[in-house]
């Protein structure tokens, strides 16, 4: 899948980054938006402690004011009564002292009793037996007190009992109906006893005016706590409101006065909302939802719910669940948006560095792959962008790039050396292939030309002795002579045949040039081979195609190649065949010192006749010839082997036509003399060939 290092890496990196971010994305929406739900309900309980403490603040400050004031009240009876009793004292003393009856004493100390004013109170006498003995209400004289009850639940004629109350006295709140005021009010009473006559004497105040200031007071929490509620934020739309055990509302919720909780069901439970909070409080789980209209539709709320006994108050907190998760929301998309900033940017990032460190191992991949094609001979090549790489990284980058340098220096020194070695090597052996041919070609020529002169004395001899003894020879004799003269002839062309190719391999046969009517010469060269044409029933045709009437080159040595040709062709072709000799004008390309490259279009080839430095290429006239036959053709793998010297293509044995395998080499070595090309075509054996030359034409 993945074919680059650069791929792979980067694949892998997005892949770990990749689940990094799911992850987190994942751990933020679950733990963010729970810890966000749970802190909003510990707000909404908070509010609701706040709340309550708040209330529970009111209530203690109601309760110590309501406390001063019955301290006070309490002081003020206690005072009233105490003077009470120094007032009755004082009368038993007159009595004591004889001034009045003891009947008086106590008559009078009533009356004065009975006229003791006290703000919405009265001071009354009852004796041990819980018996009214004073009042200011005569009527009541005589009234039993059994039945009064003290809030903690004592019998007040019992516990304030002159026998067991303390001297001091002592407090208690009570309610009694009097005759006075016709119903039945809560009393604070001071009781203090006068042990010398049996009595209590008691002061009491009304405590309804307490209970009306306090009432005024909690009122005044109401309204304070009402602002409180006012100004409380909880989620967007949330709200708080206060309502009593019996469903009356005291504070209303601020944004919700159309509700009416007291009605309003919970579509879940089919009860009204209030009832339901209610039932949440006791169950203890302190939380309803329910289902709210609002102006963007219906919408699921949540509400706390606590309970302050002493007033019977339910304080609630209400907020959309929506609400509560919103900013829970708000946070993980947030998050989750600078998460994926950060993951593309990284991955960018990644995908730079990846780019940059990848890049020259890319240099060095390719720079590997063009190794085998570097040419090593030449000269210093250019500066590779890889030498730039190890000054450039100083890593493991830098030290790959070092090692492909220095192994292209040391490549490129063994090359050389190689060179350097093969070329001395190839020098040394052919100076001495030339210096051993050298030798063989002088050895050649001087044992030819020493060869030449017996056998020319040999032939001149034989032809004298036929010639002029013609008659005195019999017919045997003639005959021997004249193989003797034929074999002589023909060892003689053959000893001239490897004079030449001996004097132009040790570069000693020299052109004779001169004009030379080239079509005369054609003419001849067909004359030589008429004979032989005949003798074998061998059609024997020519064609002449725009050559000029001269050309420049050595007669002989022409003759000689036309010969060659045209005997191998009539001597290679059966009975019956054709043989063909073509000559005609041409345009061919010099070249000095290219090789030969087209056989058959273009003809191209190596040193011009005259020797001059030509023109690297130009065109000039030249001629070509070709001898074509019918006869056994040569095979492709032969074709280039024919021209050297003592080749043949069959081997010596199952020859059956005789030579010696000098003629073609001798003949190329001619036409290159005369600065052509000569070269054979024959699509196989059996297919007969041609052979075929060029020679540039040089008119006078
Ligand atoms: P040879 O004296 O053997 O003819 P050449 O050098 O003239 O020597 O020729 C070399 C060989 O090339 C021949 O032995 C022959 O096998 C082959 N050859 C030359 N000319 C022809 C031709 N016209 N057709 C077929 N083969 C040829």
């Amino acid at each position: 899948m993945f074919t680059s290092l650069k791929g792979k890496i980067i694949f892998f990196i997005t892949l770990i980054m990749g689940i990094t971010v799911l992850f987190i994305v994942y751990f933020t929406q679950r733990d963010v938006g729970k810890a966000m739900l749970e802190s909003e309900q510990a707000a909404a309980q908070n509010v609701l402690k706040l709340v309550e403490l708040n209330i529970q603040g009111g209530y203690n400050k109601l309760l110590a004011d309501k406390f001063d004031m019955i301290i006070g009240l309490n002081q003020r009876l206690k005072s009233i009564t105490a003077m009470c009793v120094s007032v009755l004292a004082e009368y038993n003393n007159l009595a004591k002292t004889g001034k009045i009856s003891q009947e008086q004493a106590r008559r009078l100390s009533l009356n004065w009793v009975r006229s003791v004013s006290v703000e919405k109170g009265l001071v009354f006498v009852f004796d041990q037996n819980a018996r009214i003995v004073g009042h200011p209400d005569n009527e009541l004289a005589g009234m039993s007190i059994e039945a009064i009850k003290d809030m903690k639940g004592r019998q007040i004629s019992k516990v304030m009992n002159v026998g067991v109350l303390k001297s001091k006295g002592e407090s208690a709140v009570f309610f009694w109906q009097d005759n006075l005021e016709e119903r039945t009010s809560k009393k604070l009473g001071y009781f203090i006893p006068f042990p010398d006559w049996g009595w209590t004497i008691c002061a009491i105040i009304d405590f309804d005016a307490i209970e009306a200031e306090s009432q005024k007071k909690l009122n005044n929490i109401v309204k304070v706590l009402k602002k409180t509620f006012d100004k409380i934020r909880i989620g967007k739309t949330g709200y708080a409101f206060l309502f009593e055990g019996n469903g009356d509302m005291l504070i209303p919720p601020l944004r919700k006065k159309d509700i009416d909780f007291r009605v309003t069901k919970n579509e879940r439970t089919g009860n009204p909302l209030l009832q339901d909070l209610k039932a949440a409080y006791k169950e203890e789980t302190s939380v309803i939802r329910f289902i709210e209209a609002s102006p963007q539709g219906e919408q699921e709320v949540e509400a706390h719910v606590a309970y302050f006994k002493t007033f019977d108050w339910y304080i609630a907190v209400a907020v959309p669940v929506l609400e509560i998760q919103e900013p829970a929301k708000a946070l993980v998309t947030r998050q989750s948006l600078i998460i994926t900033v950060i993951f593309l940017g990284s991955l960018i990032l990644a995908y730079i560095f990846v780019t940059r460190t990848s890049l020259p191992l890319k240099m060095l991949a390719s720079y590997a792959k063009d190794i085998p094609s570097i040419d090593f001979t030449a000269e210093e090549d250019e500066r590779s962008p890889i030498d730039e790489l190890p000054a450039k990284f100083h890593d493991e980058v830098g030290r790959l790039a070092e090692s492909f340098v220095y192994m292209r220096a040391e490549l490129r020194t063994k090359v050389r050396e190689l060179i350097e070695r093969t070329a001395a090597q190839e020098r040394l052996e052919k100076e001495a292939a030339e210096e051993a041919n050298q030798a063989k070609s002088e050895f050649l020529a001087n044992m030819s030309h020493e060869l030449r002169t017996p056998l020319n004395h040999i032939i001149g001899f034989t032809e004298l002795v036929v010639d002029k003894h013609f008659g005195e020879l019999n017919d045997q004799q003639h005959d021997y002579l004249e193989d003797v003269l034929s074999s002589s002839k023909h060892l003689l062309s053959l000893i001239n045949d490897i004079l030449d190719l001996s004097k132009v391999e040790a570069g000693k046969l020299e052109l004779a040039l001169s004009e030379v009517d080239i079509r005369g010469l054609l003419n001849h060269s067909l004359i030589m081979v008429r004979e032989k044409t005949m003798k074998h029933g061998i059609h024997l045709k020519h064609s002449y195609d725009g050559i000029p009437d001269t050309v420049r080159m050595d007669e002989r040595k022409m003759k000689q190649v036309l010969y060659n040709l045209l005997f191998n062709a009539v001597k290679f072709t059966s009975d019956g065949g054709e043989v063909i000799l073509d000559a005609r004008a041409i345009d061919g390309v010099v070249r000095q010192g290219k090789r030969w490259r087209d056989k058959s279009e273009v003809q191209i080839f190596e040193h011009p006749v005259d020797g001059s430095e030509a023109d690297d290429a130009r065109i000039k006239p030249c001629i070509q010839v070709s001898v074509t036959d019918t006869g056994i053709g040569i095979a492709p793998e032969d074709q280039d082997r024919i021209f050297n010297a003592f080749e043949q293509v069959e081997n010596s044995k199952s020859r059956k036509y005789q030579g010696t395998g000098l003629g073609l080499s001798l003949t190329r070595k001619l036409v290159e003399l005369h600065g052509g090309k000569i070269w054979v075509e024959s699509d196989g054996l059996k297919k007969g060939s041609t052979f075929r030359f060029v020679i540039p034409v040089y008119q006078a």
